[in-house]
């Protein structure tokens, strides 16, 4: 089987980083071999896979070490042996948040960290918009397989309609598709029929509804993932269904994004706008 590079794209919070290693969890469980860079300045992409362990990024790593550094230095090995790299970012507010992204995949290439035997690489990538070096794993054709976390939020909608907008771009030039919407609910009303409708609006697919549970938080607190921490819990299940949904997956897609008219249509549609329609008087 050829590499499949995925990269993971929502709104800050939505619950990127907490599936992304989740699910990674669920595939290894099945015998493949990952490997998971953090794309956020936040480096909390492989916390949970690597039980807490500090994680030098890569940025950081560069800073004090120079260029000699060797793969040990900017990769860990975490849970069932994916290995885990955190591209950092610079001090919040001075230069570009994205650089640390080019700079750890070339870095990551040049160290040979891209072995044969990987089934697949995980971008963990912040962001409301596809702009600068967050869109480097789909710009360079990196990653070519991407799926959106959102919920039934409003604004988690409206950052995945902008997110399809920088995909569509990059779409028609290379090689780069859509492969679905993850719900990580919020338990809003009505909440997996509006997940199925802003995806099929947008040519794409509802691939995942994960339900939300406090197990996550309690796995959270011991720095591990649901599957680490309580593997029999329907939650560890779920992000097993997961990574079984992604791996059969066979709906890619180029993303038709919506006017705004048109998703604020499909909002009202689903209740979601009703209290907030005085507010906005629409
Ligand atoms: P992001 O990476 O998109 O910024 P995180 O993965 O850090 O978001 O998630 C933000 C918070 O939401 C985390 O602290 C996590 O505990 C919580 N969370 C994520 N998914 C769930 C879920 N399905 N159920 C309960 N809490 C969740
Ligand atoms: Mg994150």
């Amino acid at each position: 089987m050829a590499l499949r590079q995925v990269a993971i794209y929502g709104k800050g919070g939505i619950g990127k980083s907490t599936t992304t290693q989740n699910l990674t969890a669920g595939l290894s469980e099945l015998g493949k071999k990952i490997m998971v860079v953090g794309c956020d300045p936040k480096a909390d992409s492989t916390r949970l896979l690597l039980n807490g362990l500090a994680q030098k990024t890569v940025l950081d790593t560069l800073r004090e070490e120079g260029d000699d550094i060797e793969l040990t230095d900017i990769m860990k090995i975490g849970f069932n042996g994916i290995r885990c790299v955190e591209s950092g970012g610079p001090e919040p507010g001075v230069g570009c948040a994205g650089r640390g992204i080019i700079t750890s995949i070339t870095m990551l290439e040049n160290l040979g960290a891209y072995t044969d035997d990987l089934d697949y690489v995980f971008y963990d990538v912040l962001g409301d918009v596809v702009c600068g070096g967050f869109a480097m794993p789909i710009r360079e054709g990196k990653a070519k397989e991407i799926y959106i976390v959102a919920s039934g939020e409003m604004m988690a909608l409206y950052a995945a309609n902008n997110i399809c907008k920088g995909i569509k771009k990059y779409a028609l030039k290379g090689g780069v598709r859509l492969g679905g919407i993850i719900c990580n609910s919020r338990n809003v009303d009505r909440e997996i029929e509006l997940l199925r409708a802003f995806a099929k609006e947008l040519g794409s697919q509802l691939i995942y509804f994960v339900p939300r549970n406090n197990v996550v938080q309690r796995a959270e607190i011991r720095k591990k993932t649901v599957i680490d921490y309580d593997p029999k819990n329907s939650q560890a299940g779920e992000y097993r269904n997961l990574a079984r949904a992604i791996e059969e997956n066979q709906m890619f897609v180029i993303p038709k994004p919506m006017t705004q008219e048109r998703l604020e249509e499909i909002l009202v549609e689903y209740g979601l706008m009703d209290e907030l329609k005085d507010n906005y008087q629409i």
